[in-house]
């Protein structure tokens, strides 16, 4: 048997996620890898956070890259905030709300399920109703952009009625944060997470996570030990912070790093209300595509995500071939459909470095081609 170095075909990716790195992000990823305690390397972790700091709108000091994917953000929110006193009003409308219930159960809390049709913004009368219902609820939880159905939900208004009901909110930010507007500190956000490899196009495996100073203070406060000894943001809230005293904690994965500073800095370059223009210009484009090939979304327009765009597979089309004639002919990927979802739809993403007009015109190409044939 004879191993050889792996070298993947480029691909152009349009699925949802991980979306294309840019070569600049992919060139940052092979400088020399450092110390991660190394003087320069700190310099550039504060960086890192003020970048983050930016791309969130918070000002939060307790702004970090966690070594871990989006789905660690996710668990490291509930475990640090959660305990068996609480009772958390959860919004599902898919796939990955439905992982938000499961890490509060998990946790012991009381779990209050909002449940929202599939394919829909949450919602935010049925959250009213919830909290009405529920007195002693002190947290809401949602997915800002839901990935597994192409939904994006009112932000600014679910956290405001959270507010009125004194409940602290906890949101998935992992698909939105670069590609739709996102207001951390104006519209009052206690706990949220992200992902490196959706509109921040940078390799997979690192999870952006901001807390405010109410949450920070319930994570210092606590009289019982976060059940997880990694994601115990007390213990890395002195790596990421303390001028000079940064203490070890793990090991960051400094190239990721590199990379994920890169790609924050295109962002910051760019400006993040262009970054938001351009994701919704290009999703313009290709909805107009899809029309004209007679592929309907699944999500009404005024709740669609830009930057994951959900579409019916047209009657006696085959899913599978044709996701792989498209990744055979053309080295592009599009998403299967997830959860309720799976084998109707597909879910085409136009995130980050991807939303750009040769990506639509390839993807609208490659899929007028497909169906033909
Ligand atoms: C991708 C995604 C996650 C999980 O992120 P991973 O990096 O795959 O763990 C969580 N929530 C949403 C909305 C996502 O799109």
């Amino acid at each position: 048997m004879s191993i050889k170095s792996f070298i993947p075909v480029p691909r152009t990716l349009m699925g949802p996620g991980p979306s294309d790195v840019s070569p600049q992000v992919l060139s940052a990823l092979s400088r020399p890898t450092i110390g991660h305690l190394d003087p320069l390397f700190v310099g550039m972790m504060d960086e890192v956070k003020s970048l983050l700091q930016y791309a969130f709108q918070t000002s939060n000091p307790f702004t970090i890259a966690l070594s871990a994917p989006g789905s660690a953000g996710m668990e490291a929110c509930f475990v640090n905030l959660v305990t068996p006193e609480d009772t958390v009003v959860v919004c599902v409308n898919g796939v990955f709300g439905m992982r938000m219930t499961e890490n509060v159960k998990r946790l012991g809390a009381k779990l209050v399920v909002v449940e929202g049709e599939w394919g829909r913004a949450v919602d935010p009368q049925a959250l009213e109703a919830a909290l009405k219902q529920n007195p002693n609820a002190n947290f809401v939880a949602f997915v800002h952009a839901e990935t597994s159905t192409g939904a994006l939900s009112d932000a600014k208004t679910l956290c405001q009625i959270a507010q009125q009901h004194d409940c602290l909110t906890i949101v998935d930010a992992v698909t939105s944060l670069g590609g739709v507007e996102l207001r951390v500190d104006e519209w009052g956000i206690d706990a949220i997470y992200s992902g490196s490899q959706k509109c921040l196009s940078c390799v997979p495996g690192i999870s952006p996570v901001s807390f405010s100073e109410r949450a920070t203070k319930i994570v210092q406060e606590r009289t019982t030990p976060v059940p997880s000894w990694f994601l115990d943001q007390s213990l890395v809230m002195d790596y990421w912070s303390g001028e000079g005293k940064r203490s070890y904690h793990h090991t960051a994965p400094v190239n990721s790093l590199y990379a994920l500073h890169e790609s924050l800095l295109m962002l910051k370059n760019e400006g993040l209300e262009n970054s938001w223009a351009r994701h919704a210009k290009q999703h313009k484009a290709l909805a107009a595509g899809l029309a004209d090939l007679g592929i309907s979304y699944i999500v009404p327009e005024d709740e669609r995500l830009p930057q994951l765009n959900s579409v019916y597979i047209p009657d006696g089309i085959d899913d599978a071939k044709v996701r792989s004639y498209l990744l055979e002919e053309y080295n592009l990927e599009i998403g299967a459909g997830l959860g309720k979802f799976a084998g109707k739809a597909w879910r085409i993403g136009l995130m980050g470095y991807a939303a750009r007009s040769e990506n639509v015109a390839l993807c609208l190409a490659a899929l007028k081609d497909a169906l033909s044939k």
